[in-house]
Parts: structure tokens; C-alpha cells; sequence
């Protein structure tokens, strides 16, 4: 395999804000979020407003607040005080709502301003919990299933290298970049691997590689990893996945066609894998190549 290394040696102290403490309370209920939603999200709730390009190269919490438009459609940031944090904390404690309890992963969603990742048009949307169109027939995950799947993958445990399968515009290896040591994260649409880029660099984080690539085939020259996370659905984890996890390591996937779920694989031993199937989801497919 052929990637490119993108690599983003700076600091993260700007995005990061470690004391938000949640209050989670569990929830039974769980949304299945279809890919396609995403168009209906967008379309439901557009608005005139538009971050401007000059507005998204800078990275500061108060600059932030200022890019969100002001008739972001939620009541609550009408005259809002606390501006996109406020936002933020909204749609975490939803997320909280729905059954995420990880607090360390709470409140790596309340650092990270999701809305620096969705086109200007959209930003708006960006802290309601869906997915959204990011271009190329591809999506921003929902926010409550981002935090899930790191939830599951993270297991309350520590985490040195994660890989993600999927960077589309790279807010998932953001939210990730606060959990673990280091985040490897794959993309095959060249286009979107450079909007990641372009989103990423000015938060400058300093844990996160990104790499032009075939995600089927892993990292090998980086393996073993302690998690690995898939954010598209192919018919079954690629065999070479599994074997870049380190014993002990959880890899988390959506599997299936048209029906998703959440698929867990902890690797046992060395040719020893334990499977669990969690909730039903629903991800753009994982293509093999790169185009
Ligand atoms: N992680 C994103 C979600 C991206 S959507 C977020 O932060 O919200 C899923 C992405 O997986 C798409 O960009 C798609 O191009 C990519 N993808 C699909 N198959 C892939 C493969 N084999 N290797 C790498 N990326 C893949």
C-alpha cells in the first residue's frame, strides 16, 4: 500500500478544554441514523447564514463562537451567552441522554467545535445529533454514535495508537486525539483526505497522522493498535484488521449491507478473536482502492 503521511506537529492545548463534567443517565433506547438522513438533516434546517472561508483558518475558543451564525436553529443559542461551548454542551448532554457515560469521551465531544467540519452553508446543523453531507457521497457521523463507538472502543481503558478507518472531513480523529496517545486515521477519497487537512491544521494537534489510503489493508508499519474504529460498513472486518490489534486491543465496526450493527471483536490471543454484535446502525459502505 502507498500512503502519504500528513503530519500535524503542533500543539492541542487551543481545543482542548478537559474540565467539562457531565451528568450522564442511561437510556434503553437507541436511534438507528441512516446515511441518507443526512441529506434530509441538511435540507430540513438550512439557512442563509455561511461561516466565511477567513473565519474557519482560525481557532481560538472566542473566535469560534463568533463563526456561528446567529439564527443557529436551537432556541437555546438565540442571544446565547456562551455562544458554540454552549451549543456543544447541549448536544452532549442529548448524547449523554441516549447512553453514553464516558466522561472522558463526553467531554472530548464538548471540546471539539464540530461545526469547523461541515461546509459553511451547514454549520447551523452542526450541533444537532445527525449526520450530515460532507460531499462525495459521504457523511460526518451522528455525534452520538462517534461517542459510542469510542466509548466501547475505549473500555475506561488508556489508549496509545488507535486507528480510524474513514477520516471524511476529520472530526472523529479530533474527538479521538483527546482519548488516545496517538491517532492514525485513513482515508481513500483524496479529496476528503485533504478537507481534513485543511480542517484539522488549524487546531493544530499534534497526536494525529493522517494518511491517503486503502483503510481495508490497515497500517501495518504502524501495528499493533490498542483500538481500531471503522467509521464505513463493509460485509464483514477485513481479515488484516484484526491482525494489526494488539492481544488485548478492541476493534469496533459497523458490519452489514442494508442492515448495520455495531460489531465488537476483541483479540484474545494471537489467532484468538471474541465478537459481539451491539446496536443497529446504518454507515456509508467501505469501498476497497482509493479513487
Ligand atoms: N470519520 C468521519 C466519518 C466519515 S464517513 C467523521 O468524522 O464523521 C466514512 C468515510 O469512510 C468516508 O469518507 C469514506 O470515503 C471512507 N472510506 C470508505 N471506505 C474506506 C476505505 N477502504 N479506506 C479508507 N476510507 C474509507
Amino acid at each position: 500500500m502507498t500512503t502519504k503521511k500528513s503530519q500535524f506537529p503542533l500543539s492541542l492545548s487551543s481545543v482542548i478544554d478537559k474540565s467539562g463534567k457531565l451528568n450522564s443517565r442511561s437510556s434503553d433506547s437507541v436511534r438507528t441514523v441512516m446515511p441518507q438522513t443526512a441529506m434530509q438533516n441538511a435540507a430540513k434546517n438550512v439557512t442563509k447564514n455561511t461561516l466565511t472561508l477567513a473565519a474557519r483558518a482560525t481557532i481560538s475558543p472566542k473566535v469560534l463562537d463568533k463563526t456561528l451564525p446567529s439564527t443557529v436553529n436551537n432556541s437555546s443559542s438565540i442571544n446565547n451567552p456562551y455562544g458554540s461551548e454552549g451549543l456543544r454542551r447541549e448536544m452532549v448532554s442529548r448524547v449523554a441522554q441516549k447512553g453514553v457515560k464516558d466522561s472522558l469521551v463526553l467531554a472530548a465531544l464538548e471540546s471539539i467545535p464540530r461545526h469547523l467540519f461541515i461546509e459553511s452553508g451547514l454549520s447551523s446543523q452542526a450541533y444537532i445529533d445527525a449526520s450530515l453531507p460532507i460531499g462525495h457521497h459521504q457523511t460526518i457521523s451522528q455525534p452520538y454514535i462517534v461517542a459510542r463507538m469510542i466509548e466501547i472502543m475505549r473500555n475506561s481503558s488508556a489508549l496509545g495508537n488507535v486507528l480510524e478507518i474513514g477520516t471524511g472531513c476529520g472530526y472523529q480523529a479530533a474527538v479521538l486525539s483527546l482519548v488516545a496517545k496517538n491517532v492514525y486515521s485513513i482515508e481513500r477519497i483524496k479529496a476528503l483526505h485533504e478537507l481534513a487537512k485543511n480542517n484539522l491544521r488549524p487546531m493544530r494537534i499534534a497526536n494525529i497522522r493522517l494518511h491517503y489510503g486503502d483503510g481495508m489493508l490497515g497500517l501495518p508499519q504502524v501495528a499493533p493498535f490498542d483500538g481500531i474504529i471503522l467509521a464505513a460498513a463493509g460485509l464483514q472486518v477485513p481479515q488484516a484488521l484484526l491482525e494489526q490489534l494488539v492481544i488485548g486491543g478492541r476493534l469496533i465496526a459497523p458490519v452489514g449491507g442494508k442492515n448495520q450493527v455495531l460489531q465488537l471483536i476483541e483479540r484474545v490471543s494471537k489467532n484468538e478473536w471474541k465478537s459481539s454484535v451491539l446496536e443497529h446502525c446504518h454507515f456509508v459502505p467501505l469501498h476497497q482502492g482509493v479513487i
